[in-house]
Parts: C-alpha cells; structure tokens; sequence
C-alpha cells in the first residue's frame, strides 16, 4: 500500500489515481476520498531525526577516494531539511558546490530500541525515495556537516510511502534534468538495512516516522540554479524536485 501526506497534514492511501484519507498514516479509513491530481503532497514522514549512512556503497566510496567503512559512518540531517514531492529548493548562498546524492528511505513503524537484525524489519512502516542534498564545499570546510546536510530543503523525501516491498535488491536511478547519472541497485549496499536498524538502535532509540537514508551509490555530482532532480525507485515511484532559479 503507498501512504501519503497531504494537506496541512492529512494522511491517506492512494488508490490508483485517488487517496483514501485516513486517521494518521496507515490509520482507518473517514470515508473522505481526494483526487490525488488535487493534493498537494507533503513528505511522508515527520521525523524527530533523520539518521543517514555514507559511503555504504563501495563504488562511491571509491569515487569520493575513500575506504570502505570496518563499520557504518552515521551522520544525521535536520527536520528542516525536508521538503516534499514538487518542492522549489533555494540554492544556497553559502556554497558553490551542491550535489546531489539519490537514496532509497526507510520510514520507521514501531519504536526501535535495541532491536536484533533479525527483527529489526518488523519495525519498519516502509520506504520511500530520498535527495541527500550535500553541500560539498561545506563539508570539507566545516568542523560538523550542519550546514552541509541540514540547509533548508536539503531532505527532499516522498512522493509517498510504500508498504509492501522488498528493499534488498531494487533500481535505484537519479536524473538531472531527465539524465541519467546514478543507476545502481540496493543489492550494493555495504551494510544492509536491517543491520543498520540494529545497529543505530543498539544505541539511539528510534521513533516512528524516524527515517534512515540507506547512502548514496556512485555518479554524485553537480546541480545549478534551474535543475530538476528525480529519484526513482524501482517498487516506490519517482520523487522530483527543482533547485530554484537564482
Ligand atoms: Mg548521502
């Protein structure tokens, strides 16, 4: 099922080419139902942090002339950094250098707390399409990535959440301006998402609607004022967003 949020905070199911509104996401159903055509859509997740893992792909490991990780290299981006399906994204003044980096999202259920690898899915609500927005000047510059990760619309994450799939090893493509430049599978990734989960969790207590971004596979590079950048996700859809002219 693919749960999305709307409105001023709406959540519903999208049926084919309708939402189902519901209470909360996953919730039961009021009776009301939307053109999807009609909504405005919000990202599907309202986070109390947004935990991220780099390099957990060997090629853009390589690519970045760096290690692979002996374990998972966290960091975590801010709330405000989210921005929805559609959403004009300012460039902003303080780099020159704005990659982008295309991610699958997992969107947690249930609260995670020291959850083994074997269980750690259960907890999972679903996935979704993610833009790790970097500014990668900053991020060379700065003692911490706050800057770097977390700038105002730097989450761009939806367009909703599906429910019923199998992250191990799905299509992962980032286009600029209907390009190609990431195509790689998740089967790549260093660290699974369920090792993942249990390891986060072993010491930071995750909530639902938390959402982890799974890491970026090779092909990062370079957005100008006026670009549109998509991810597409094989199973979940395509989430595009455009960087605002200047
Ligand atoms: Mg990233």
């Amino acid at each position: 099922m693919k749960i999305v949020r709307f409105g001023r905070g709406s959540w519903g199911i999208l049926e084919g080419e309708t939402i189902r509104v519901t209470r909360g996401p996953g919730g039961s159903f009021t009776g009301k139902r939307i053109p999807l055509s009609e909504a405005k859509l919000l990202p599907p997740a309202r986070p109390t942090k947004i935990v991220c893992v780099g390099r957990n792909y060997r090629k853009h490991a390589q690519e970045m002339g760096e290690e692979v990780p002996p374990e998972p290299g966290l960091f975590l981006k801010a709330p405000n950094a989210l921005a929805p399906h559609g959403a004009s994204i300012p460039y902003p003044s303080f780099t020159k250098s704005l990659h982008y980096e295309g991610e699958l999202a997992v969107v947690i259920g249930r609260r995670m707390r020291r959850v083994p690898e074997e269980k750690a899915l259960f907890h999972v609500l679903g996935y979704t399409c993610a833009l790790d927005l970097t500014a990668r000047d900053a991020q060379k510059t700065d003692l911490q990535w706050i800057r770097a990760k977390s700038a105002d619309g730097f989450c761009p994450l939806g367009p909703w959440i599906e429910t019923e799939l199998d992250p191990s090893d799905l299509r992962l493509r980032t286009f600029v301006n209907g390009e190609v430049r990431q195509d790689a599978r998740t089967s790549a990734m260093i660290f699974s998402i369920p090792f993942l989960l249990a390891y986060i969790s072993s010491f930071m207590t995750l909530e639902p609607g938390d959402v982890l971004l799974t890491g970026t596979p090779e092909g990062v590079g370079e957005l100008r004022p006026g670009d549109e950048a998509a991810v597409d996700i094989e199973g979940i859809g395509r989430l595009s967003v455009r960087i605002a002219p200047i």
